[in-house]
């Protein structure tokens, strides 16, 4: 089954809401010149109103980094999906490991956040993947399979086939390290068989499993050509015009 592949920068903490609208006014036109794809950029909270102006006329999507599952209330400091969606941003990450890793993201807490997320109409790329001692102790997939089951907890097969599923290795972000493109494959290979073991094959069929971790315009092409990978996510290589504009406009196979 073709997927329309799925291309998202994640800004982590870097740009002001000022740096995001000068980035996206060089960088609209790009996305706008793809149609083939879907592009998106996950800003801080606080730069998402300006980039959802900024982005404004282009298919461009703009979403946040986390939120939180209550609508409103005394939780200071979070932000929630009602919130996201009136900056005018449209999309999610959910479970990013430096989210898990640093402020107790568990996948218990990351499904009530896709629950959240789904019942605002945003879009949310639920983020997955091993350590390294997890890898080199060969507990890959069952780390990745007990992920993957507590992450999307709760999840009817119609929400299932709408989310993006990212994997993402933690030893790969942020280290220049990227997984192989046969890793990689390897990985989705047996996400995608779980995800139909779960929500049956038509669902699963729909849903996009993306790669993220040390991914540069150098390395792009060589996982998008990975059959079961359909898109990227993006971290230090989304911050510059430059290396974002070449890893979007690498070839897909499809
Ligand atoms: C990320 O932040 O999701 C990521 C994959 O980072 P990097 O591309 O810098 O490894």
């Amino acid at each position: 089954m073709s997927r329309k592949p799925f291309l998202a920068g994640n800004w982590k903490m870097f740009k002001t809401g000022e740096q995001a609208a000068e980035f996206i006014g060089q960088f609209k036109s790009v996305a706008a010149s793809l149609g083939d794809r879907d592009i998106a950029l996950a800003v801080p909270a606080t730069a998402l109103e300006t980039a959802a102006k900024a982005a404004q006329g282009s298919p461009l999507i703009i979403g946040a980094q986390n939120l939180f599952w209550e609508k409103e209330g005394a939780f200071t400091g979070e932000i929630s999906a009602p919130m996201i969606k009136g900056a005018g941003a449209t999309m999610v990450i959910i479970g990013h490991s430096e989210r898990r890793q640093f402020f107790g993201d568990t996948d218990e807490k990351v499904a009530k956040k896709l629950a959240a997320a789904l019942a605002d109409g945003l879009l949310p790329v639920v983020c997955v993947g091993e350590n390294l001692s997890e890898r080199e102790n060969g507990k890959t997939l069952d780390v990745l399979s007990t992920q993957l089951t507590g992450s999307l907890a709760g999840l009817s097969a119609e929400a299932a086939a709408s989310i993006v599923v990212a994997y993402e290795p933690v030893w790969a972000i942020g280290t220049g390290k990227s997984a192989s493109e046969g890793e990689a494959q390897e990985v989705h290979v047996f996400l995608r068989r779980r995800l139909k073991e779960t929500f049956g094959a038509e669902a699963a069929d729909r849903i996009r499993i993306i790669y993220g971790g040390s991914v540069k315009p150098e390395n792009a092409a060589l996982i998008l050509a990975q059959s079961e990978i359909d898109g990227l996510l993006v971290g230090g290589a989304s911050l510059k015009v430059d290396s974002f504009t070449k890893i979007v406009q690498s070839p897909y196979a499809g």
